[in-house]
């Protein structure tokens, strides 16, 4: 724990603490948790703690906030910034949490390039400077079976990462121009393609706009590495690249343990 985490305890009466009844839960629930290694527990139970700790949580229609509910939110949540030079999402005001699906009235986007009116229902949505609504069902399975692919912490987190610099254009915060550039050219044509032919690994939805690809291609960089991997290895350096991880290798590494090498 750090000087900082030391000093807004002392201000707000409570450190933020990693409980360690959290451990058992995260090793059942959150599938990606025993792919850690010890480097990476530590780190992570510090973000978890802080989110846990900081964020201002919102339960939707009666529903029960229970520490399985916060714990698990900000542990995929956490996963993000697990290489990044930064604890915490800036630009968030609060997680709301619905127990299923979210429902929305208005006009959308619903994939394709194509809007519909009238009511949506969706796992989660991500505001610029505001909330983070997630569907409690989607957000638990997402969690245990990242082999389906998608996750909904995942991807509104993502969003927020993209919103950092103060637009949500599919390009989070880069380290230069360069960076930039290679970052627009890898994923616009990796985006071309998902639109004209669909993908192997991206589902269509990432051919709604830069945003969505960024979000979408995020779930599928830590839920099916080695496929994105070997399908768009150029996008997967580029993630790799932003988020410092390699889950491909962790994921290998992981199989390796299981099943035993010689
Ligand atoms: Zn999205």
């Amino acid at each position: 724990m750090g000087v900082l985490d030391t000093v807004r305890g002392w201000f707000s009466g409570e450190p933020a603490l990693f409980d360690p009844s959290w451990e058992p839960l995260l090793t059942r629930e959150f599938d990606h948790w025993s792919s850690l290694n010890a480097g990476e527990l530590a780190r992570m139970r510090m973000l978890v703690a802080r989110f846990v700790h900081d964020v201002r949580w919102e339960p939707s229609n009666g529903f029960e906030l229970t520490d399985e509910v916060r714990v698990l939110i900000a542990a995929q949540a956490s996963m993000l910034l697990l290489g990044l030079e930064l604890d915490e999402y800036p630009q968030l005001t609060s997680v709301i949490v619905h127990p299923s699906t979210v429902r929305l009235r208005g006009t959308h986007a619903v994939g394709g390039g194509v809007m519909s009116s009238g009511t949506q229902t969706l796992a989660g949505q991500a505001h610029f400077k505001g909330p983070v609504i997630l569907s409690w069902s989607a957000t638990k399975r997402g969690a245990k079976h990242p082999e389906a692919g998608n996750n909904v912490v995942y991807h509104e987190f993502a969003h927020q990462l993209d919103m950092l610099d103060g637009v949500t254009d599919g390009t989070p915060p880069l380290d230069d121009q360069a960076a930039r550039e290679r970052w627009v050219a890898v994923c616009t044509a990796a985006y071309d393609t998902v639109r004209a032919e669909g993908s192997p690994v991206l589902r269509p939805y990432a051919g709604t706009n830069p945003a969505e690809f960024f979000a979408v291609a995020t779930e599928v960089f830590f839920n099916r590495p080695v496929d994105l991997c070997d399908h768009e290895p150029e996008l997967y350096a580029e993630l790799r690249g932003f988020y410092r991880q390699d889950p491909a290798t962790r994921h290998r590494n992981r199989h390796e343990r299981r099943h035993g090498s010689w």
